[in-house]
Protein backbone atom coordinates (compact mmCIF):
# COMPACT_ATOMS: atom_id res chain seq x y z
CA UNK A 1 0.00 0.00 0.00
CA UNK A 2 0.94 3.66 -0.77
CA UNK A 3 1.18 4.08 3.15
CA UNK A 4 3.02 7.41 4.03
CA UNK A 5 6.85 6.87 4.75
CA UNK A 6 8.23 6.21 8.07
CA UNK A 7 11.51 7.35 7.13
CA UNK A 8 12.94 10.22 9.08
CA UNK A 9 12.26 13.69 7.55
CA UNK A 10 15.44 15.10 8.47
CA UNK A 11 17.09 12.16 6.51
CA UNK A 12 15.00 11.78 3.91
CA UNK A 13 15.05 15.76 2.15
CA UNK A 14 18.65 16.53 3.74
CA UNK A 15 20.75 18.05 1.39
CA UNK A 16 17.96 18.83 -1.20
CA UNK A 17 18.93 21.22 -3.90
CA UNK A 18 16.46 23.44 -5.05
CA UNK A 19 16.11 26.68 -7.92
CA UNK A 20 13.53 29.10 -7.45
CA UNK A 21 12.48 31.12 -10.36
CA UNK A 22 11.07 34.32 -9.34
CA UNK A 23 11.13 38.14 -10.89
CA UNK A 24 10.25 39.35 -8.00
CA UNK A 25 13.76 40.07 -5.87
CA UNK A 26 12.60 40.08 -2.78
CA UNK A 27 10.43 37.15 -2.90
CA UNK A 28 13.14 35.08 -4.47
CA UNK A 29 15.78 35.97 -1.75
CA UNK A 30 13.14 35.05 1.05
CA UNK A 31 12.77 31.58 -0.36
CA UNK A 32 16.53 31.22 -0.82
CA UNK A 33 17.41 32.52 2.46
CA UNK A 34 14.85 30.27 3.96
CA UNK A 35 15.58 27.33 2.06
CA UNK A 36 19.01 27.87 2.63
CA UNK A 37 18.62 28.12 6.86
CA UNK A 38 17.29 24.03 6.36
CA UNK A 39 20.32 23.19 4.93
CA UNK A 40 19.49 23.32 1.11
CA UNK A 41 21.66 24.27 -1.43
CA UNK A 42 19.57 27.28 -3.68
CA UNK A 43 20.27 28.49 -7.13
CA UNK A 44 18.06 31.54 -8.39
CA UNK A 45 16.72 32.52 -11.61
CA UNK A 46 14.82 35.68 -12.11
CA UNK A 47 13.55 35.10 -15.94
CA UNK A 48 12.03 32.16 -18.34
CA UNK A 49 15.51 31.84 -19.83
CA UNK A 50 17.91 31.71 -17.35
CA UNK A 51 15.45 29.44 -15.44
CA UNK A 52 15.44 26.80 -18.06
CA UNK A 53 19.01 27.02 -17.79
CA UNK A 54 19.77 26.89 -14.37
CA UNK A 55 17.72 24.28 -14.05
CA UNK A 56 19.51 22.40 -16.67
CA UNK A 57 23.28 23.36 -14.83
CA UNK A 58 22.12 22.85 -11.15
CA UNK A 59 20.22 19.21 -11.31
CA UNK A 60 17.71 20.18 -8.42
CA UNK A 61 15.51 17.66 -6.53
CA UNK A 62 12.59 20.43 -6.90
CA UNK A 63 12.26 24.02 -8.27
CA UNK A 64 10.04 26.05 -7.18
CA UNK A 65 8.30 28.55 -10.46
CA UNK A 66 6.55 31.70 -10.33
CA UNK A 67 4.28 31.86 -13.25
CA UNK A 68 4.52 35.42 -14.32
CA UNK A 69 8.01 35.49 -15.47
CA UNK A 70 9.99 37.97 -18.02
CA UNK A 71 11.33 36.24 -21.38
CA UNK A 72 8.55 33.64 -21.36
CA UNK A 73 6.42 32.30 -18.36
CA UNK A 74 6.61 29.56 -16.08
CA UNK A 75 4.38 27.34 -18.24
CA UNK A 76 6.79 27.53 -20.65
CA UNK A 77 9.90 26.62 -18.28
CA UNK A 78 8.19 23.88 -17.10
CA UNK A 79 7.44 22.41 -21.32
CA UNK A 80 10.80 23.21 -21.62
CA UNK A 81 12.52 21.67 -18.43
CA UNK A 82 9.91 18.58 -17.96
CA UNK A 83 12.39 15.59 -20.10
CA UNK A 84 15.43 16.92 -18.26
CA UNK A 85 15.60 14.72 -15.23
CA UNK A 86 13.62 13.37 -12.28
CA UNK A 87 12.67 16.46 -10.38
CA UNK A 88 9.05 18.37 -8.45
CA UNK A 89 7.70 21.14 -9.80
CA UNK A 90 6.04 23.26 -7.33
CA UNK A 91 4.51 26.82 -8.96
CA UNK A 92 3.64 29.68 -7.70
CA UNK A 93 -0.06 30.95 -8.71
CA UNK A 94 -1.48 34.68 -8.35
CA UNK A 95 -4.74 33.08 -7.60
CA UNK A 96 -6.21 29.68 -7.16
CA UNK A 97 -8.74 29.63 -10.36
CA UNK A 98 -5.39 30.28 -12.05
CA UNK A 99 -3.80 26.58 -10.76
CA UNK A 100 -7.21 24.77 -11.34
CA UNK A 101 -6.44 26.48 -15.14
CA UNK A 102 -2.72 25.32 -15.43
CA UNK A 103 -3.73 22.31 -14.13
CA UNK A 104 -6.50 22.01 -17.37
CA UNK A 105 -3.67 22.69 -19.53
CA UNK A 106 -1.66 20.03 -18.07
CA UNK A 107 1.60 22.56 -17.77
CA UNK A 108 2.79 19.01 -15.97
CA UNK A 109 3.31 20.83 -12.39
CA UNK A 110 3.13 18.44 -8.84
CA UNK A 111 1.71 21.25 -6.76
CA UNK A 112 0.77 24.56 -6.78
CA UNK A 113 0.67 27.35 -4.03
CA UNK A 114 -1.66 30.72 -4.40
CA UNK A 115 0.00 33.79 -3.61
CA UNK A 116 0.85 35.07 -0.18
CA UNK A 117 2.40 31.79 0.80
CA UNK A 118 3.25 31.07 4.19
CA UNK A 119 7.03 30.37 4.40
CA UNK A 120 6.64 27.25 6.46
CA UNK A 121 4.10 25.85 4.41
CA UNK A 122 6.06 26.29 1.44
CA UNK A 123 9.41 24.70 3.27
CA UNK A 124 6.49 21.69 4.26
CA UNK A 125 5.32 21.30 0.28
CA UNK A 126 9.13 21.38 -0.44
CA UNK A 127 10.03 18.63 1.77
CA UNK A 128 7.42 16.41 0.69
CA UNK A 129 8.05 16.87 -2.71
CA UNK A 130 11.49 15.80 -2.56
CA UNK A 131 11.17 13.13 -0.38
CA UNK A 132 8.43 12.08 -3.44
CA UNK A 133 11.07 12.61 -6.27
CA UNK A 134 13.91 9.96 -4.27
CA UNK A 135 10.62 7.66 -3.77
CA UNK A 136 10.09 7.65 -7.00
CA UNK A 137 13.80 7.17 -8.32
CA UNK A 138 14.15 4.19 -6.15
CA UNK A 139 12.18 0.70 -7.14
CA UNK A 140 9.00 0.17 -6.42
CA UNK A 141 8.67 -2.03 -2.59
CA UNK A 142 9.12 -5.56 -3.31
CA UNK A 143 6.11 -6.77 -2.21
CA UNK A 144 4.04 -4.43 -4.61
CA UNK A 145 2.02 -5.68 -7.33
CA UNK A 146 4.25 -4.60 -10.67
CA UNK A 147 0.88 -4.46 -12.69
CA UNK A 148 -2.40 -3.44 -11.59
CA UNK A 149 -5.33 -3.96 -14.53
CA UNK A 150 -8.89 -2.76 -14.09
CA UNK A 151 -11.02 -3.26 -17.11
CA UNK A 152 -9.36 -1.93 -19.73
CA UNK A 153 -6.70 0.23 -17.43
CA UNK A 154 -3.88 -0.98 -17.22
CA UNK A 155 -0.52 0.65 -14.78
CA UNK A 156 2.91 -1.17 -15.42
CA UNK A 157 4.59 0.11 -11.98
CA UNK A 158 7.96 -1.34 -13.36
CA UNK A 159 7.84 1.35 -16.08
CA UNK A 160 5.00 3.78 -14.86
CA UNK A 161 3.96 3.53 -17.91
CA UNK A 162 -0.58 4.12 -18.22
CA UNK A 163 -2.60 2.61 -20.94
CA UNK A 164 -6.69 2.58 -21.45
CA UNK A 165 -7.89 0.61 -23.98
CA UNK A 166 -4.12 0.21 -25.49
CA UNK A 167 -3.85 3.52 -25.55
CA UNK A 168 -0.77 5.46 -23.56
CA UNK A 169 -1.85 8.04 -21.36
CA UNK A 170 1.45 10.53 -20.43
CA UNK A 171 0.70 11.52 -16.87
CA UNK A 172 3.25 13.61 -14.88
CA UNK A 173 4.64 11.65 -11.63
CA UNK A 174 1.99 13.35 -9.72
CA UNK A 175 -0.87 12.18 -11.60
CA UNK A 176 0.59 8.74 -11.85
CA UNK A 177 0.47 8.36 -8.29
CA UNK A 178 -2.82 9.98 -7.67
CA UNK A 179 -3.85 6.75 -10.12
CA UNK A 180 -2.13 4.10 -8.34
CA UNK A 181 -3.31 5.34 -5.05
CA UNK A 182 -6.70 5.22 -6.45
CA UNK A 183 -6.28 1.88 -8.11
CA UNK A 184 -4.99 -0.20 -5.70
CA UNK A 185 -8.21 0.28 -3.84
CA UNK A 186 -10.84 0.38 -6.22
CA UNK A 187 -14.43 1.93 -5.59
CA UNK A 188 -13.22 2.28 -2.66
CA UNK A 189 -14.03 6.49 -1.62
CA UNK A 190 -10.95 8.22 -0.56
CA UNK A 191 -11.22 11.54 1.46
CA UNK A 192 -9.29 14.48 -0.43
CA UNK A 193 -7.46 13.77 2.79
CA UNK A 194 -6.26 10.49 2.42
CA UNK A 195 -5.04 11.61 -1.03
CA UNK A 196 -3.43 14.30 0.25
CA UNK A 197 -1.39 12.58 2.57
CA UNK A 198 -0.70 9.71 0.78
CA UNK A 199 0.26 10.93 -2.19
CA UNK A 200 1.62 14.62 -1.53
CA UNK A 201 2.39 13.77 1.99
CA UNK A 202 1.44 16.72 4.01
CA UNK A 203 -2.28 17.46 4.61
CA UNK A 204 -3.69 21.15 4.85
CA UNK A 205 -7.34 22.86 3.84
CA UNK A 206 -5.77 24.60 1.25
CA UNK A 207 -4.31 21.48 -0.48
CA UNK A 208 -7.86 19.76 -1.36
CA UNK A 209 -7.90 22.13 -4.30
CA UNK A 210 -4.69 20.45 -5.73
CA UNK A 211 -6.16 17.12 -5.00
CA UNK A 212 -9.35 18.45 -7.28
CA UNK A 213 -7.48 19.77 -9.83
CA UNK A 214 -5.43 16.42 -10.13
CA UNK A 215 -8.36 14.46 -10.42
CA UNK A 216 -9.79 16.81 -13.34
CA UNK A 217 -6.16 16.35 -15.20
CA UNK A 218 -6.58 12.45 -14.50
CA UNK A 219 -10.21 12.41 -16.32
CA UNK A 220 -9.36 14.62 -19.17
CA UNK A 221 -6.29 12.41 -20.20
CA UNK A 222 -7.65 9.09 -19.54
CA UNK A 223 -11.86 9.16 -19.74
CA UNK A 224 -13.77 11.41 -17.43
CA UNK A 225 -15.78 8.03 -16.27
CA UNK A 226 -12.79 6.98 -14.67
CA UNK A 227 -12.59 8.59 -11.32
CA UNK A 228 -16.03 9.21 -9.69
CA UNK A 229 -16.96 12.04 -7.47
CA UNK A 230 -18.51 11.36 -3.84
CA UNK A 231 -19.86 14.80 -3.50
CA UNK A 232 -18.51 16.05 0.35
CA UNK A 233 -16.44 13.02 0.83
CA UNK A 234 -13.66 12.40 -2.18
CA UNK A 235 -12.68 10.27 -5.61
CA UNK A 236 -13.23 6.50 -5.90
CA UNK A 237 -11.64 4.53 -8.87
CA UNK A 238 -14.54 2.97 -10.57
CA UNK A 239 -13.42 -0.27 -12.72
CA UNK A 240 -13.83 0.77 -16.01
CA UNK A 241 -15.61 -1.35 -18.76
CA UNK A 242 -13.21 -3.79 -20.39
CA UNK A 243 -12.77 -6.93 -22.36
CA UNK A 244 -11.41 -9.24 -19.52
CA UNK A 245 -8.42 -11.17 -20.36
CA1 LIG B 1 6.37 37.05 -11.28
Amino acid sequence: MMSTSPTPASAAESHARIVVVEDERTIARTISDRLSAEGWTVAIAHDGPSGVATIENFKPDAVVLDVMLPGFDGLEVCRRVRGLGEFGVLMLTARDEESDMLVGLGVGADDYMTKPFSMRELVARLKALVRRVRRNASTPEANAPSKIELGDLVIDRDSRRVTRGGNEAHLTPTEYDLLVCLALAPGTVLTREQLLEDVWDWVDATGTRTVDSHVKALRRKLGSDLVRTVHGVGYALEVPEGELA
